[in-house]
């Protein structure tokens, strides 16, 4: 990676970004992305199968169950969490080469993943992504009209617990806009 190194004497920061589903952590990850290629992101490994456009190794590392099995077998997940029915979690090894580098560290992942973060590096710098309000996560989870009223009701509830999950983090950047978001996430990935 080209970024600047931290100062001798300092600590490498890892940041992890959370929130409640659909609040756009991976929107927010996709611009940042494109708006700063040279920054090295974290990829997780995950049992979901490839969405349209996604590419092998640049979103996901795509792995089946068993393989998905071994990783964790081997300790070589720094967490993982099991979300909607798939698996995900974060190679250990590439983010302790880059930390070790002196290169600040990004995890997008979820509210599980984050507690075990939080558990296993305690120096992890926690950032909540919460949605503008509740009215707009409410439009953002019943906008998509393909879900039954049931399956809308779950996931509202699943929100309002979510969202009460911020407590635990050390900071709350608010999804209004995702220039701003990505500029405020870049700030605090590189502050010492
Ligand atoms: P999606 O399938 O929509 O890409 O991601 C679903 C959820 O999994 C999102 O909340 C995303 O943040 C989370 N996720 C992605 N990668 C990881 C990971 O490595 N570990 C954990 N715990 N969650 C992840």
């Amino acid at each position: 990676g080209s970024q600047t190194p931290v100062p001798p004497g300092t600590k490498p920061r890892l940041t992890v970004l959370s929130g409640p589903s659909g609040v756009g952590k991976s929107t927010v990850v996709a611009f940042l992305r494109k708006l700063h290629p040279d920054i090295w992101l974290s990829v997780s490994v995950t049992t979901r199968k490839p969405r349209p456009g996604e590419r092998h190794g640049v979103e996901y590392h795509f792995v089946d169950h068993d393989e998905f099995d071994k990783l964790v077998a081997n300790g070589e997940l720094l967490e993982s969490a099991e979300f909607a029915g798939n698996r995900y979690g974060t190679p250990r090894l590439a983010v302790e080469q880059h930390l070790a580098a002196g290169e600040p560290v990004l995890l997008e992942i979820d509210l599980q993943g984050a507690r075990q973060v939080r558990e296993s590096m305690p120096d992890a710098h926690l950032v909540f992504l919460a949605p503008p309000g509740w009215d707009e996560l409410v439009r953002r989870l019943t906008g998509r009209g393909t879900e039954s009223p049931q399956v809308i009701a779950r996931r509202l509830e699943a929100a309002r617990i979510e969202l009460a999950a911020e407590s635990e983090f050390d900071v709350t950047l608010v999804n209004t806009s995702v220039e701003d978001v990505v500029r405020e996430l870049l700030a605090l990935m590189t502050r010492i």
